[in-house]
């Protein structure tokens, strides 16, 4: 079987909240590709590529990245010949780390209806069959945080990831509003995007401890290993790199220098399904744990990184996969939350379809 073509469609979702916000942003709507590789099988693979400004990876950069530096790659290659592929993008294309995911996971979404079989029958089988779901909740005043925190466990989910790092004090409030909203059982994430001082970090976390605070995600700057070191050893709850671990190298370091005691692990961040398994692996090797973050809203997004969580045994907490509920609209369909819990479909390839009237 051999790669005949490659294109792409430029994808615009609204967000649902027109004022979702971050520490370090805002959004109200987000651009991607949707990656279509066609085979001389009739086997189309299907991956989603959302652009990421704080990456570097812009819609036009993306599509040019594709079109005129992909595509020789990859045409008229066999599309099992994944490894190989990666390693050439990997080589020949510095950054661009979701457009590459993409690819990758439109190749194994071409393995897997090829054979017949999910795509996680081929990064080494099913460890597990469902995966708990954490939501994120974006920063607003801290009695709307609470109340959309309420919601989001009247749905079923066990598992919240509340976004912080702006005025330290405030992000107390939010914390405390929250665990007031939803009780004991819940657990909860905080996630600063390196909004904090490593003293301010410090402080937040102290006054956090009575809300039992199990996960502290990018207290400081990416860069600030010092800072990492001093939040990690202040605070009872694990002290998570994302914007730290942006790539495998980044990992080995965190593990050699020993600053975070877990990892968020993207795989558009990471460059692709391998990556993120080879990721893991790393994680496993230095103590460090490790999940999965969203890699953009999309079921093709949480429907890949599934794959990668249901074949992977020390991704062993809730991950993000439920971040296509805050779209408007979705290219993707076939996949649902139940619960706050992912049931991994047994469907062949990434185990989603392209919605009629996208692509
Ligand atoms: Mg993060």
């Amino acid at each position: 079987m051999k790669v005949t073509g490659i294109s792409v469609t430029l994808v615009v979702q609204a967000l649902m909240d027109r004022q979702w916000k971050f520490a370090r942003g805002q959004l109200d709507q987000t651009s991607a590709l949707l990656i279509q590789i066609r085979t001389d099988d009739g086997l189309t693979g299907l991956g989603f590529a959302v652009q990421g400004l704080h990456l570097g990876e812009v819609i036009d950069g993306m599509r040019q990245v594709v079109e005129e530096h992909v595509a020789p790659i990859v045409v008229g290659r066999d599309p099992f010949d994944v490894e190989w592929i990666a390693a050439e993008l990997t080589a020949r294309l510095p950054g661009y780390t979701r457009t590459k995911a993409a690819v990758e996971t439109a190749l194994f979404d071409i393995m897997g209806k090829a054979l017949g079989v999910p795509v996680y029958k081929l990064l080494g089988g099913k460890v597990r069959s469902s995966i708990p779901v954490i939501r994120i909740l974006p920063i607003k005043a801290p009695a709307d945080m609470a109340r959309n925190a309420e919601a989001v466990v009247a749905d079923g989910f066990r598992f919240l990831k509340i976004k912080v790092g702006t005025d330290p004090i405030l992000d107390v409030d939010r914390v405390r509003e929250i665990r007031r909203a939803v009780g004991s059982g819940i657990g909860l994430t905080i996630d600063a995007n390196q909004g904090w001082t490593p003293k301010a970090a410090i402080t937040a976390l102290r006054r956090m401890e009575e809300f039992d605070v199990a996960i502290v995600e990018q207290p400081v700057a990416a860069d600030d290993y010092l800072g990492l070191a001093m939040v990690k050893a202040s605070t009872r709850a694990l002290v998570e790199a994302d914007e730290s671990a942006g790539s495998l190298a980044d990992i080995f370091r965190l593990g050699r220098e020993g600053v975070v005691d877990a990892v968020s692990l993207k795989s558009g961040k990471l460059g692709g399904l391998l990556a993120t398994k080879k990721a893991a692996a790393l994680c496993q090797a230095a103590n460090l744990r490790c999940r999965v973050g969203m890699a953009g809203a999309s079921r093709f997004n949480a429907a890949a990184d599934m794959h990668i969580i249901a074949s992977t045994p020390n991704i062993d907490y809730a991950c993000e996969l439920a971040e296509f509920t805050r779209m408007e609209t979705d290219p993707a369909e076939g996949l649902e939350i139940v619960n706050g819990e992912l049931t991994v479909p047994e469907l062949a390839g990434i185990g989603v379809t392209l919605r009629a009237g996208f692509g």
